[in-house]
């Protein structure tokens, strides 16, 4: 298929599923990715599924598993240092943390909050503003990760004094582990849609093993509606012939080895943490990269000696239930009532690849 949007293939895959799961019993389908979710969402794609297809939303948006402690931390750093500029992608702004404020709320007081696309623009303003302290907020799956290895070597190379990152990057197959092993049997997925993006950097050696272990066949989507639809004909079809096979469904974009260049870049510049506290799925080990010593003039964590501390989450929030597979946001008293992206009381309310915004954005409602 060439037309990843055409509606004549949409419809063609939607029979092919519908005559595939026909006489089935319930078929549970994982999409890891927030990006995947966003796209089943607004494409309607949810409500055009047949019955006895259960989508279970995954724990793959990185603003809803950063914990807010982070957050904290730089607002903390910002009241205490006035030369401090912060800067981070769009979505870090506004999660809430204690008291419900938030990046977007400190620089609303005047405080230096940036948003950045390109975080290798950060090299510009830090060389422009040699009297500023510049701190990067680095988060992302593997997708974002070589971006942030790039600025590091850059910095580095440049001799850049004023800029340091705080790497906050996390990866995919701890936190697919984390889901598989501890959702309950019923509502445990029995096929898994994989991240494309990731898969753009990792390749798809990272997912054998993950197939294997628990059994399942696991397919790495594009984002395209019809791309969905593909994946999901592609893993009922394997469910049903019980094959726990890892396919490429991204053929256009993803090459089964992945970005060697980026690998290679990742490796430089990163190590594993032993361990990283994840929003809803706790503490995995080996699941995030911190920077190396090699770069530690860089590293926001030995310069600013950055000290964590807890942040409680909303009472009634449900993000993290809903990070671990196990409910969805319509199981949350608050969702479209108290929290909306208006006035996100949770993490997964308010970035673009959360599940409850883009339950929100579609109006899907109790
Ligand atoms: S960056 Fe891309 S692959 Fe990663 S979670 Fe977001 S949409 Fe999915
Ligand atoms: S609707 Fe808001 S409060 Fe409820 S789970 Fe989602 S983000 Fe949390």
């Amino acid at each position: 298929m060439d037309n990843f949007s055409s509606p004549k293939d949409t419809h063609s895959l939607l029979n092919q599923l519908q005559m595939e799961l026909e006489n089935e019993n319930e078929v549970r389908i994982m999409e890891f990715c927030g990006g995947h979710t966003h796209q089943l969402v607004k494409s309607g794609l949810m409500s055009l599924l047949p019955d006895n297809l259960k989508m279970i939303h995954g724990p793959g948006c990185p603003v809803c598993v950063l914990p807010s402690e982070h957050i904290q931390a730089a607002l903390d750093l910002l009241k205490s240092n006035s030369k401090l500029v912060v800067a981070c992608f769009g979505d870090l702004m506004r999660i809430p943390t204690l008291g419900g404020d938030s990046l977007l709320g400190a620089r609303s007081r005047g405080e230096d909050v940036r948003m950045v696309y390109d975080p290798t623009d950060l090299l510009k303003m830090a060389k422009n503003e040699p009297e500023k302290l510049f701190l990067f907020l680095a988060i992302g799956f593997e997708t974002t990760a070589p971006a942030t290895a790039r600025l590091i070597y850059r910095i580095d190379e440049q001799q850049i004094s004023n800029l340091k990152v705080y790497c906050l990057h996390v990866t995919t197959p701890p936190a697919i582990a984390v889901v598989m092993e501890n959702l309950r049997p019923e509502r445990r997925p029995m096929g898994l849609i994989g991240p494309g993006h990731v898969s753009l950097v990792t390749g798809l050696d990272l997912y054998h093993q993950a197939s294997e272990k628990y059994s399942v066949p696991i397919c790495i989507s594009g984002f395209e509606t019809n791309d969905l639809l593909t994946s999901l004909v592609t893993l009922v079809k394997s469910i049903k012939n019980k094959k726990n096979k890892v396919y490429n469904e991204y053929t256009r974009a993803l090459k089964s080895e992945g970005n060697l260049e980026a690998q290679k870049l990742l490796k430089k510049v990163f190590e594993f943490r032993k361990s990283f506290y994840w929003r809803g799925l706790g503490e995995i080990s080996q699941s995030a990269y911190k920077i190396s010593p090699r770069y530690k003039e860089i590293d926001a964590e030995e310069f600013f000696k950055i000290k964590l501390s807890k942040v409680p989450e909303h009472k009634l929030c449900q993000c993290g239930s809903i990070l671990r597979g196990e409910k969805s946001p319509l199981d949350c008293k608050l969702y479209a009532k108290a929290c909306t992206p208006a006035n996100p009381l949770g993490a997964c309310m308010v970035s673009s690849e959360g599940t409850c915004s883009a339950y929100y954005a579609q109006g899907i409602s109790v």
